[in-house]
């Protein structure tokens, strides 16, 4: 018998976030707890609750949330570009 107290199966959970980095602002997700390097400059940064724009044990939650900021942020800089 494998005995699993519940405490250790959240331990084990995966959370998946979607973090900006505060270097360069890449966005990124991550199942880091602490420490998270930037895939866009290579900065590793500590995870701050200010720096987690979403988390959740879903990866494919967190995937449409990066997808959906991305698309936002896309349409943004085109409307920033155009007014330029
Ligand atoms: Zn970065």
């Amino acid at each position: 018998m494998v005995d699993i107290s519940p405490s250790k199966v959240l331990l084990g959970l995966r959370t998946f976030k979607v973090v900006k980095c505060p270097r360069c602002g890449f966005i990124q997700i991550t199942t880091a707890s602490r420490n998270v390097r930037c895939f866009g400059c290579g900065f590793s940064w500590s995870l701050e609750p200010d720096l987690i724009l979403f988390s959740s044990p879903d990866s494919e939650k967190a995937r449409s949330f990066l997808l959906r900021l991305k698309r936002g942020e896309d349409a943004k800089f085109r409307r920033a570009s155009e007014a330029d």
